[in-house]
């Protein structure tokens, strides 16, 4: 029986996770990384987990302003781009249907950084 890791997204067997890397699904080699790295990984999924729920909460779009200063470029689009689809639709439902009439290029961005993806799970 393997065990999953979920920064590097692979399942590998149990002598690869120490006691603490099995509880926080981070395997030892992973757990190597350095801490913005993890972070990075850790930052993009919470920003994805946004766009699948179905409502953005205010107190997820205080994160999101947060997270658009990150010092990672990548992550700080991410937050950006989600940061603006919350504050002009937080439901998800007809959200795809309100881009498209109003903002065009977020509906672009959202395909290019595959946050689309998110939205659809
Ligand atoms: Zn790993």
């Amino acid at each position: 029986m393997g065990h999953w890791c979920r920064i590097c997204g692979h399942s590998k067997p149990n002598e690869q996770f120490t006691g603490k890397g099995h509880r926080n699904h981070i395997c030892k080699q992973c757990s190597k990384k350095p801490k913005a790295d993890i972070l990075k990984v850790e930052q993009t999924e919470e920003i994805y987990r946004f766009l699948s729920q179905s409502n953005i909460s205010a107190k997820n779009i205080k994160r999101l302003v947060e997270l658009c200063a990150s010092n990672d470029a990548e992550v700080a689009q991410l937050a950006s781009i989600v940061l603006e689809v919350a504050r002009i639709k937080p439901g998800k439902k007809r959200r795809l249907k309100v881009l498209a009439r109003e903002r065009g290029d977020l509906l672009d961005q959202m395909r290019e950084t595959g946050l689309i993806f998110a939205h659809h799970h």
